[in-house]
Parts: structure tokens; sequence; C-alpha cells
């Protein structure tokens, strides 16, 4: 069949639609900037590193092996693009940087799902960027990939099931881990109950995780504020408060911190290509208006945690549902009875996503109290006091407009770090609704990218 089927991402939800293309005759091309397959929670280990599946993915080491197991056994039925960067869309093309050659590249689609997944979601507090201070998810891939801690007096701090996970999985690594200051309380986590039943697996595991770090004897904090990193050179301690208290009133010594408040869906692609969008209230972000996976641009489907944050098995599921939608564009067989099964299972764990926004609440006050000297764009030195100025001396009044007077979200993450704290920030200054301000439009490259692309890329115009 003369019909260019292309998944971006080959984490578990550009895995799963895969295997399903594949099972009907579809022969995919799946690009990732990875050299591995498997994404954030299957992400894989260097070729000379030695620890077993059970090391590395603790209670996911089954599911880890079955899925990257699966994977492998079509990959006879798969053109894969490892190294692969999708660095601009437009139209039905992709832009690829092909990191081992290296060398820049075009690739056509006829059908598109995009599977790549999400990033830590930031909220800074002054001194975020000194040395020694990472976000949970940075923290995660040290020890995933290369089996080391981020330092020797650790604080694990924000909130979300990241920071538990990450908590334990470090302390069974022997991490000294000094504390946990979840700004969450733990009535937040209770209250959520009913809905995180819909993934009674993921409940477990979470309520297994606290056990073993309260009977290991870390410290566990709710509603605990993170005020400013001390250092000079790199970090040397935190200044925390407890909501009701008066700022900075503890500190803790410590060489490293990891932080973050939850993840954020990856947009930036289909907003390139055209996708309409809307102001989703329970994730708190703007995200590509969805049917049944499918965009607002024809052939264009999104999967897994790009299209909402969901976790893993919703993840698996909806990259099955946009490649069962290919397949009916397509007047391929796909079973009714398989795909209501789907769409009853992706209920449950949409539900349980919204039980986790209410366990771990989005920090609505953070805007209020973030100090002036708080850098917020770090690519370009922005801080929250220059946005303050910007806003109530400029006038400055939508994201896009403030990028423009102090290019905040202007540099090398394209927003995708800051964009979540610039919002916030601005929506608060204006006094404005948050899905009154606008979204910043996405740039290409989306990443950064080697002169050398630019240089062929003009040798190919001229
Ligand atoms: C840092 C981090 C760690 C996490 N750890 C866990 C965990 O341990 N356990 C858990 O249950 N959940 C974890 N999560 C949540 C996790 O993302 C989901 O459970 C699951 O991995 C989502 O699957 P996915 O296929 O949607 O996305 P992902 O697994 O994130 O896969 C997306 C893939 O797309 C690729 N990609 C992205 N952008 C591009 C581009 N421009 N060009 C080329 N390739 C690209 C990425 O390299 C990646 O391989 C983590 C999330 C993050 C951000």
């Amino acid at each position: 069949m003369n019909h260019n089927v292309v998944i971006l991402g080959s984490g578990p939800a550009g895995m799963s639609a895969a295997k399903a293309l594949v099972a009907q005759g579809i022969h995919p091309t799946v690009i990732d900037e990875n050299g591995k397959s498997g994404g954030q929670i299957y992400r894989q280990q260097p070729d000379n590193f030695t620890r077993t599946k059970k090391q590395l993915y603790g209670f996911d080491a089954k599911e880890a092996e079955q899925t990257l197991d699966e994977w492998q056994a079509i990959q006879p039925h798969v053109t894969y693009l490892p190294h692969h960067l999708v660095w601009n869309a437009a139209g039905n093309t992709l832009y690829l940087f092909d990191q081992q050659r290296p060398k820049y590249k075009e690739l056509h689609w006829d059908s598109l799902i995009i599977a790549n997944g999400a990033t830590d979601r930031i909220l800074p507090f002054s001194g975020w960027t000194l040395p020694g201070i990472y976000t949970l998810g940075a923290a995660q891939i040290a020890l995933k990939n290369q089996g080391c801690v981020i330092g020797s007096e650790i604080v694990l701090a924000g909130n979300g099931p990241l920071l538990y996970l990450l908590a334990w999985q470090y302390l069974k690594a022997g991490a000294n881990l000094k504390a946990i200051l979840d700004y969450s309380g733990f009535m937040d986590q209770c209250k959520a109950t009913t809905k995180l039943l819909h993934a009674p697996k993921v409940v477990y595991k979470g309520v297994y995780f606290l056990t073993e770090l309260k009977r290991a004897g870390v410290k566990i904090v709710y509603n605990a504020r993170l005020d400013s990193a001390n250092g000079d050179k790199k970090v040397t301690g935190i200044h925390w408060h407890k909501e009701g208290e008066s700022k900075a009133s503890h500190y803790i010594e410590c060489d490293s911190i990891a932080f973050g408040y939850g993840l954020r869906s990856e947009t930036q692609i289909p907003d390139l290509l055209g996708c309409e969008f809307y102001y989703h209230e329970q994730y708190r972000d703007w995200l590509p208006k969805l049917d049944n996976q499918q965009t607002t641009v024809p052939g264009l489907y999104l999967a897994g945690d790009g299209s909402g944050i969901a976790g893993v098995y919703a993840a698996k599921l909806s990259g099955e549902k946009a490649a069962n939608q290919i397949l009916s564009s397509l007047n391929l067989p796909v079973s009714e009875h398989a795909s209501s099964a789907i769409d009853k299972r992706l209920g449950h764990y949409t539900t349980f996503s919204y039980g986790l926004t209410k366990a771990f609440p989005f920090p609505t006050t953070w805007a209020a109290n973030v100090s002036d000297d708080t850098v917020i764009c770090r690519c370009e030195n922005v801080t929250a006091g220059d946005i303050r100025a910007t806003v109530h001396n400029k006038g400055a009044e939508e994201m896009n407009q403030l990028k423009a007077h102090c290019r905040s979200g202007m540099g090398r993450c394209q927003g995708r770090v800051c964009s979540t704290a610039i919002h916030e920030l601005l929506a608060y200054e204006t006094n404005k609704p948050i899905d009154a301000v606008g979204r910043i439009r996405s740039q290409s490259p989306l990443k950064p990218i080697p002169i050398i692309v630019e240089e062929e890329l003009a040798d190919e115009h001229h």
C-alpha cells in the first residue's frame, strides 16, 4: 500500500501504535531522537551496562520486558529511525536531524501519529538555576540511564507521582535522601482516593512507596513551599516553609535538589502543524482538540502523554486507538469489540488522571509568591521581576506580546521549560483568567540543532 504511516516517538504509545498497525499489514516508519526505544518509563540503558530489568524497572519489569520484546518482534515490519530528532514540521513533512551521521532529512507522511510524550512541569524558585538542582525527571534519567544519583545529600521537592516513585528508586539505589518536601497536603491525596481507585494497581504501588520511605525514616513534609536555594558555585541548601508559616522558616543543608510539579504534554509539533487547541481545566494546560485521538488536521493523530498526562497504560491504549483510527480510514478491519474495550479502559485511566490532579494539586498560589529575583526563562535570563515590569510598564497582556517585549520563552528551550510559569505569572499580574492570556506560538527549531544542519539546509536551497 502506497500510504506512508509515520509514528513520532517509540515510547509505550508509539510502540503500541506500531504493533497494532503491523498486525494489519501496515509498515510504519517510527522516529525517535533517543538511540533506543522505550520512552521514559521503559528507558533502556547503554549497551555496556548490565543491570537486570528488575533493577531497572522495579515493579514494571515484567511489562517492560514484554513491551520491549513485542517491539523487537515487529522490527522486520517497521522502518525504525532512532537517533533522529524531529526539529520542525510543516504540511505533510517532518524535518529530521540524524544525530549519528549527522545529516538533515525530510520525511513525508500521509498519516502521522505523534506520541512524543511529556516533560517535567517547572515552577521556579529563587536560585533554582544553581548547579546541583535538577528536575525530578532528569534525576530519574541519571539513575535509569547512567546508574548514578544526583548527589550525596539530596532533597526531593514539588509534587506528583514521580516525586514518590523517584524517592523510592533513589532509596533502593542507596541514595541519602535528606527530605521529601511535598507541595500537596496529605488530605489532598486521601480525598482523591475515589478517582484514583480507577487504577488500583497504580495506587497500590504509591502506597507501597510511601510505606517503604516512611519505614526507612525518610523525612516527608506535606504542604511544603520552596523559597530559595542557597549556594555560590553550587547549591548548598534550601530555604522553605510550610503553608501558613512565614517564608524561609526552615533550612536544609544539601548538595543537590530535584523538583517538579507533575508533567506537561509536549505539543509543539501539533502546534506547528496547525492543530486547534483548547484549554484543559484539569490538566491546566493548552492541548490540541481531539476526537478519538484525531486532531483537527486530517490524518494527524496524537497518543500518549502528548495528548494529556494519564500514564503508561493510557499511553498504550491511546496508541492502539490512534492506530485503529488509521486502519479504519484505510478500510482495514478493526474489531468493534476491541475498540469499545479500549474506550472503557481509557475512561478509567482518564478518571484516574483527574484524581492525580486532585491528589497533587497545581500550585495556584505560586505566581503571587514568586520573588522578583527568580529566573523564570533561564535561556534568556528573564526574571519574575522583568515579567512583572513588562506587564505593568509596557502593558503586555498576552503570551506572545510579552515574549516580544522581554524575550520570555524565546531561547533554546522554546518555552518547553518556562511556558507554564510565564503563563501563570502573566495571568496573575494581568488579573485575567488563566485561559485568557494565550499561549506561546511554537517556532522551529524545536530543540537546538548543530550548525551543520543549517549549512546543509542552505546548500539544499542554493
Ligand atoms: C522524565 C520522565 C520520567 C518518567 N518516568 C516514569 C516512570 O518511571 N514510571 C511511570 O509510570 N511513568 C513515568 N513517566 C511518565 C511517562 O511519561 C509515561 O508513563 C509513559 O512513558 C508515556 O509514554 P509515551 O509513549 O506517551 O511517551 P514517552 O515515554 O515520553 O515517549 C516519547 C518518545 O518520543 C521521543 N521524542 C519526543 N520528542 C521527539 C522529537 N522532537 N523527535 C524525536 N523523538 C522525540 C522521546 O525520545 C521518547 O522516546 C515519566 C515521564 C517523564 C517526563
